[in-house]
């Protein structure tokens, strides 16, 4: 297995544009792996998960075609995670040569949010036809927490967060090595450490929302960085990590996060990693 991460920061960039804080000062000033813009990842070169604004700007920074890209895991329709633009600009009425289909795989709530996103404001007519899914070349599917299925030769199991209406944190094997994806959680509720038990998931890694930073009191609606140590150690305690698999940090923001070299420190001193743009993990 190997993975691309296209995008590492919260819903704003890292640095925010807009903003003169400290942290954003010291990021613009050291450039580099401080620059983070929004979360996605590629698994191999065929696995997305989420559509995000920046795949496109990340791709060709990275020099990363997406030709490849048959399945797309989403995890919610939030506007950092999905651009629908992105259906539209990779079809054939773009002029784009030899796409394939795309297994696009959702909550039911997220498709029909993102279908309300498509008619108000990208195509006036709806998404989830078949006569859109032959325009844009894609299939939608929706999935269910706890649900497994299949795509191509990953298996993908669903878990549920209270994140947003229909969120989705996603396991992913392919019959060798099995990555955890959680980005935009809440505090994990219980049913995700049975779900591990139940279907006696081990991982080589596991990548958690570290929105929060050291120190910072955690908000409602994302994970922090005291977050990130907890689960790093309850999931070594109860069996869940293989021999040397990575934890690591994505989807950081701004406010509590310093930029990359001293987040990277603080995050050895507490036995996990922080992912940056660009970063390639070959299992
Ligand atoms: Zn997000
Ligand atoms: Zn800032
Ligand atoms: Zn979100």
């Amino acid at each position: 297995m190997h993975l691309t991460f296209l995008g590492t920061s919260a819903a704003n960039a890292y640095p925010e544009p807009f903003c003169a804080c400290e942290h954003c000062h010291q990021a613009r000033a050291l450039g580099g792996r401080s620059l983070r813009k929004r979360s996605a990842m590629l698994i191999n070169h065929d696995l997305l998960i989420d559509l995000g604004p920046d795949i496109l700007a990340s791709a060709n920074q990275h020099r990363i075609s997406l030709t490849q890209v048959r399945f797309c895991l989403q995890t919610h329709a939030h506007a950092d995670h999905l651009d629908l633009s992105h259906l539209q600009s990779r079809s054939p009425a773009f002029g784009v040569v030899g796409t394939p289909v795309l297994d696009f795989f959702a909550s039911e709530t997220t498709l029909h949010q993102a279908d309300a996103i498509y008619r108000t404001f990208l195509a006036h007519e709806p998404l989830l036809t078949p006569a859109t899914e032959t325009a844009l070349r894609v299939r939608f599917h929706a999935v269910e927490p706890m649900h497994p299925f299949k795509a191509g030769p990953y298996r993908i199991i669903p878990f549920p967060t209270n994140h947003a209406p229909g969120a989705l944190l996603f396991a992913i094997e392919d019959g060798v090595h099995t990555l955890f994806y959680a980005t935009d959680s809440t505090s994990w509720e219980e049913a995700i450490w049975e779900g591990f038990h139940r279907f006696a998931l081990q991982f080589d890694v596991v990548i958690l929302d570290h929105t929060y930073g050291p120190n910072q009191p955690p908000g409602e609606d994302h994970l922090s960085a005291n977050h990130v140590i907890t689960y790093a150690h309850r999931l070594a305690e109860e069996g869940r990590l293989r021999d040397g698999a990575h934890i690591l940090a994505t989807h950081i923001a701004h406010e509590g996060n310093p930029p990359h070299p001293q987040l990277v420190t603080f995050a050895a001193q507490h036995g996990y990693e922080i992912a940056f743009d660009g970063l390639q993990i070959s299992l």
